[in-house]
């Protein structure tokens, strides 16, 4: 057994937050250190962070081990977490110090905890009383107890900061010392929360008992928009606050809206701890700390919410779990959703998983019974399901640089003569996604990456959507040096917003798209603006069909149903599906009926049929078994190698070698293809070559891509990253 205390002098494994691959023997400091331990050691010339893991190895001179400099004032990683970690590690292939970092991103740990003055009612009276003076004892008579910092108290009492202190020297207040990271305001679960149908009040108790069980479990919580998933979970929350245990409930990163603060503000009477990318530093150092004294009973954050170091943690909401941006993308590719059922199981704590439309894998998983799962099949009150049509786009005849047909610009003009708003979605940001010559017909290209360069007229600027590298506009062509003859072709939002300015000039029209706002912020609370009828015409990309409720939305058009449907990869009819959904389900939240319009080029395509159809368990049952039959996840597993680097000759030189010696994993029956260049074979100047791994579903995996890609000595600027279970394949 590990011992969890360590007296001074003792060897102790240190992990650090620094890309080594190994943990370091260091000797406990004086007054020794527990297992867990957030300490600062010397590495070098300098002093970094890190986690006593265990005891030591002592394979070193123990004269010349150095000592922990100082052990953090913050509690200890306890052994979920250290496992958690672990396992998570195990399961993405992701060094531990990178993980390490994953669950220290809070700035300033290492800081005494930062103290500040505050102020309350003292024990003695003014020798002289005036007015002002009178005005702040009043206040700190009436709020009893309570301290204020300087500018409350001055700013509630209405006096200035110099009434205060001549009251401090006189002892009729007291100025006292107070940790900067305050507790977040108690949460009160037994608040009567809405009275639930019949549906949503079986969903909610099923999930509250399974709480209260203090076993691990997941649920698939299923239901359109608007049937009350928020509702039911927000139950399950509360059943887990009541057993004395913290809740996390992790949303898609711009789902996080004031609208959904306020309802559980409503629902506890006090707000959640907040954590996401926007959140400022001293925020961000707050909750770390709280999350870990247990004094932030509930977290709503981004995935890396799921990294925070809870101390007692009962139930892990994750709401729109089909939702892409689960998956990051960069650094340590990791999949939040999964983790959380990760980290659950090992915790003894409760899952649910919500979605309209929940992705394969989870579907399966209820199917197989590893799941719960619980239907909620209406939408609630006078909310019903839009009513769903395809315009075919073949009979349309429209004229070039037209994007929106006839029958859409009339159904639009009927919701603007009813008062009412139109959405129209376009997954593609920027004017327009290729730039040609007229010319040559050259297409402006990234000069680093393998891809066009989109014209963001907004901006004036090209931009590339992988490196996120921009240029002006040019005026002549960089290929045949013609003036003024490059053009824009095809259509991204900003242009379809011009083309909506044309078509309804009476009506106001907004684009929302992601790169249009300066932050997270900013678009918010455009998008609230938007909800309260700021606009007529609405123009947006993905991000409006994220949980965003616009009340007096009845029509959505979709331009083109058909853009996910083009490219390989394997979850492109699961993504469709489930977008045209989502985007489908903004219409006609409230009292007022709504409809959607898909234009297409492929009516008779089986995925459009099937969205139509609004016949979800038969689309599901489809693509399962396709996927079983082709033997890919969720019925097999996958796994992507990418390798890059400047050189090309070189990258496809250590690809190869890979695919030549693969005993490692022929030996679980795994299978390898390629290499092949990926299919943006060049981002930020790096060529990058691909190879996919198959395998069966019971095998592992893990094991055995270590080991086979450990035989490769990565030289020079060539890097390796593995991806488990790839969701994009670029
Ligand atoms: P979902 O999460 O499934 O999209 P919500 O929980 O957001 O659905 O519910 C949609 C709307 O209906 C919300 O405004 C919510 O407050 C309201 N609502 C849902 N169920 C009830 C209920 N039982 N009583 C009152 N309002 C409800
Ligand atoms: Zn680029």
């Amino acid at each position: 057994m590990t011992p969890s205390f360590y007296d001074e002098g003792a060897l102790v494994g240190v992990l650090t937050t620094q890309p080594l691959d190994r943990i370091l023997d260091y000797k406990a400091p004086e007054g020794g250190c527990h297992l867990g331990a957030f300490v600062e050691v010397p590495l070098g010339p300098r002093k970094v962070i890190g986690v006593v893991w265990g005891p030591g190895k002592g394979d070193f001179d123990y004269a010349k081990v150095r000592s922990v400099m100082r052990v953090l004032d913050v509690a200890p990683m306890r052994d979920e977490m250290r496992t958690f970690l672990q396992r998570a590690a195990d399961y993405t292939l992701t060094p531990m110090p990178a993980m390490l970092r994953l669950a220290t991103r809070a700035p300033g740990l290492g800081d005494p905890p930062s103290m500040r003055k505050v102020y309350r009612r003292g024990a003695s009276e003014p020798d002289r009383m005036t007015d002002a003076r009178r005005r702040v004892l009043e206040f700190l008579h009436e709020y009893g107890d309570l301290s204020f910092t300087l500018k409350e108290l001055a700013e509630l009492s209405g006096v200035t900061s110099s009434v205060v202190k001549g009251l401090v020297k006189q002892g009729a207040v007291a100025e006292e010392d107070s940790p900067r990271d305050l507790p977040f305001p108690p949460l009160d679960p037994n608040r009567a929360g809405k009275d639930l149908t019949t549906d949503q009040a079986q969903a909610a108790t099923q999930i509250g008992a399974a709480v209260a069980s203090h076993a691990y479990g997941t649920t698939l919580l299923r239901g359109v928009t608007g049937s009350g998933k928020t509702e039911v979970y927000l139950e399950a929350v509360a059943a887990c606050l009541k057993s004395g245990r913290q809740a996390l409930v992790l949303l898609p990163e711009i789902a996080l809206t004031a609208e959904f603060l306020k309802r559980v503000d409503e629902r506890f009477g006090a707000r959640p701890a907040e954590w996401h990318s926007g959140a400022t530093m001293t925020e961000r150092r707050r909750i770390w700390r709280m999350v870990g004294t247990g004094q932030a009973q509930l977290v709503i954050g981004a995935r890396s919410a799921l990294f925070l170091p809870y101390q007692n943690l009962g139930l892990i909401v994750v709401d729109e779990e089909h939702d892409t941006s689960y998956k990051q993308e960069d650094g340590v590719l990791y999949n939040a959703r999964d983790m959380a059922v990760l980290r659950a199981s090992l915790l003894g704590a409760q899952v649910v998983l919500a979605s309209a439309t929940p992705s394969l894998e989870s579907w399966a998983n209820a199917q197989s019974g590893k799941y719960k799962r619980l239907d909620l099949e209406a939408r609630f009150g006078p909310a019903v399901m839009p009513t769903m049509q395809t315009l075919d786009m073949r009979s349309e005849k429209l004229p070039s640089h037209r994007w929106v047909s006839d029958a859409l610009k009339r159904a639009v003009d009927q919701r603007l003569a009813a008062g009412e708003q139109a959405m129209l979605f376009l997954n593609r940001r920027g004017y327009a996604p290729i730039t040609l010559c007229r010319a040559c017909g050259h297409q402006v290209g990234c000069d680093q990456c393998d891809a066009r360069m989109v014209e963001h007229r907004f901006l004036k600027r090209l931009m590339c959507h992988q490196c996120g590298e921009t240029k002006p506009m040019p005026t002549t062509c960089p290929s045949c040096d013609a003036e003024d003859r490059m053009a824009p072709v095809g259509p991204g939002v900003e242009r379809l917003g011009e083309e909506a300015v044309e078509l309804f000039p009476d009506a106001r029209v907004a684009v929302l798209s992601s790169d249009m706002y300066g932050s997270a912020r900013a678009l918010k609370a455009e998008i609230e603006s938007i909800a309260d009828g700021g606009a007529d015409v609405i123009i947006g990309t993905q991000l409006v069909a994220k949980g965003h409720n616009f009340p007096n939305l009845t029509l959505v058009g979709v331009i083109d149903a058909d853009l996910g449907l083009q490219g390989s990869d394997l979850r492109a009819a699961e993504r469709t599906f489930q977008l045209m959904r989502q985007v489908a389900g903004r219409a006609g939240r409230a009292e007022k009926p709504g409809t959607a319009l898909l234009q297409t080029y492929q009516p008779e395509h089986p995925v459009i049929r099937a969205i139509l159809a609004g016949d979800e368990e038969g689309f599901w049952r489809a693509e399962a078994a396709e996927r079983e039959a082709a033997g890919v996840p969720p019925y097999g597993r996958m796994a992507g190698i990418i390798l890059s680097g400047p050189d090309v000759a070189q990258v496809f030189d250590a690809a190869n070698a890979l695919a030549r010696n693969t005993a490692a994993l022929a030996q679980v029956g795994a299978q390898v293809f390629g290499p092949a260049p990926a299919p943006i074979a060049r981002i930020r100047g790096r060529h990058r070559v691909r190879l996919l791994v198959k395998a069966g579903k019971g095998v592992a995996l893990q094991r055995a891509i270590a080991q086979w890609v450990g035989q490769l000595r990565l030289k020079g600027e060539l890097r390796l990253a593995v991806d488990i279970d790839p969701q994009s394949f670029y």
